[in-house]
């Protein structure tokens, strides 16, 4: 029997806004630990919390890009559950009036077009402090809390299990951080947990329309890992059936140096969470006029600014799907563009040489931290495209203005990659043509093809900085067959 994987996602994001989402502690990343607390985030008796209502307009921000139905009414629950991590022994969450629902968001699958993925819910919680275990001390039987982090506002945006393949999951994990970071909701920076991913996967028959057991592997702080963690459910979860045995509903964590799944609880339910409304804050209307408002403001988003590329700067469809996955991108190539009109040759280069070293540089390596800026790119493309380099040197340069950042006109007359003046290379020519008698004998009896070998020499001869047509006609000329 052929089995499929039914597939959803639980994003979690940590909300862009200066301060938390209960009290007005700053949420800067990396402070020294427990110095961005108040009695509000430590849980202390008698406190009590305000919502942020700069984190609550993000969230409306994205419910409204997400396609959601916006309530008119919205209010906050506590999800009862005891860890150090949480000093109040409840997180404030929205369980039963959620600020998003049934919204969807279209992911882009390349050549096979693009496919809708439905959006159950959006609703805004805290996030939890951090434990801390001191460093080597893998047998100390204690762990230190920092709740710097604690009421951080995290946004959860929870997905129908509508995703059927491993492409399909890594188009959406996409999509969304795209979105997120289009709507300057997020940073979205996944090695500081500031975007995470909650995979939910289970195995039905092909083409069935009943779900099976799902299994949830949480807190995958980065898109491979998540791929490795859908590769491995299906193997194991396929095992299991395959043996007549039942697929335990279960939260599992990745195991990095197994490079397996392992179970690490048997799934709650709702119900042992015993949500219920939260008696110290109010519910949250969101009037029509508000709706409209955040309809208005939203910026342009990633389909939008991929058919304008494609409009604007006559790039194909492809490039411009490239470009505009992140924004950072986005930005990079119209800000080169302002500088030189070559969209074409600026896609060009950013595709191949950019991108691999991005990818080479992890995965929250972003266009805006790129050693080599716009400004340099397009002038890069303008020596090309004035002829003061050849496309070969180019190649030489880029490398160089990765590694020290400087402008290329200034790399070219350091490492003395200016072309050779055309006047200056009749006598180079001629003393090629003198060590090579026999081709140039083919040459005056009409072997063209001799031509591309001597040329080959002078290019070398020069270290790839002559012009090569000046070259060919030198070559033509010397030999009398112009
Ligand atoms: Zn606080």
């Amino acid at each position: 029997m052929e089995l499929e994987p039914v597939i959803g996602f639980e994003v979690h994001t940590e909300l862009k806004t200066n301060t938390k989402v209960w009290c007005g502690c700053p949420t800067t990343f990396g402070a020294p630990v427990n110095t961005q607390t108040c009695p509000v985030c430590l849980g202390m008796p008698g406190s009590l919390p305000v919502l942020n209502e700069r984190a609550f307009d993000i969230s409306l921000q994205v419910a409204t890009a997400l396609n959601c139905e916006i309530p008119p009414e919205t209010d906050f629950d506590r999800k009862n559950y005891y860890y150090p991590d949480l000093p109040k022994n409840y997180q404030i969450s929205q369980q039963y009036r959620p600020l998003g629902r049934e919204g969807w968001l279209d992911i882009d699958l390349g050549e096979k077009g693009t496919k809708r993925i439905g959006i159950d819910n959006i609703h805004l919680e805290e996030d939890a402090g951090k434990n801390i275990h001191p460093d080597g001390a893998t047998h100390v039987d204690y762990s230190l809390i920092d709740l710097n982090r604690a009421g951080t506002p995290l946004l959860e945006i929870v997905s129908k299990p509508e995703i059927r393949t491993k492409p399909e999951a890594e188009a959406y994990m996409k999509g969304m951080k795209a979105l997120l970071e289009y709507l300057d909701a997020s940073d979205c920076k996944m090695e500081e947990g500031r975007l995470r991913f909650e995979l939910n996967i289970s195995l039905r028959p092909k083409g069935g329309t009943e779900l099976g057991q799902k299994v949830e592997i949480k807190n995958l702080n980065s898109i491979s890992v998540v791929m490795k963690c859908i590769d491995h459910e299906i193997e194991r979860q396929t095992e299991v059936l395959e043996e007549g045995g039942i697929v335990e509903g279960e939260t599992r964590l990745w195991d990095e140096v197994k490079q397996v799944t392992r179970s690490m609880r048997k799934k709650e339910t709702s119900f042992d969470y015993r949500y219920f409304p939260d008696p110290d804050l109010v519910t949250m209307t969101v009037s029509e006029e508000r709706k409209r408002n955040i309809a208005n403001s939203l910026p342009e988003l990633p389909l939008a600014k991929r058919a304008r590329f494609v409009e604007q700067y006559g790039i194909p469809d492809y490039d411009a799907g490239v470009l505009t996955a992140s924004l950072q991108m986005a930005e990079y190539f119209e800000a080169a563009i302002l500088a030189h009109n070559n969209a074409k040759a600026l896609s060009n280069w950013m595709m191949t040489e950019m991108i691999r070293r991005l990818n080479e540089m992890g995965e929250d390596a972003s266009a805006a931290d790129f050693p080599v800026r716009p400004q340099a790119l397009a002038e890069l493309v303008r020596l090309i495209d004035d002829n003061t380099i050849t496309g070969k040197i180019a190649k030489k340069v880029y490398p160089l203005m990765v590694e020290t950042g400087k402008m290329p006109a200034v790399i070219v007359e350091e490492q003395g990659l200016k072309p050779i003046d055309d006047s200056a290379m009749e006598p180079i020519v001629q003393k090629v043509l003198d060590e090579n008698p026999k081709m140039v004998e083919d040459i005056k009896a009409g072997k063209m093809k001799a031509i591309g070998g001597l040329m080959g020499q002078v290019m070398r001869a020069t270290g790839g900085k002559a012009n090569p047509q000046t070259v060919q006609s030198l070559i033509k000329k010397l030999c009398g067959v112009e």
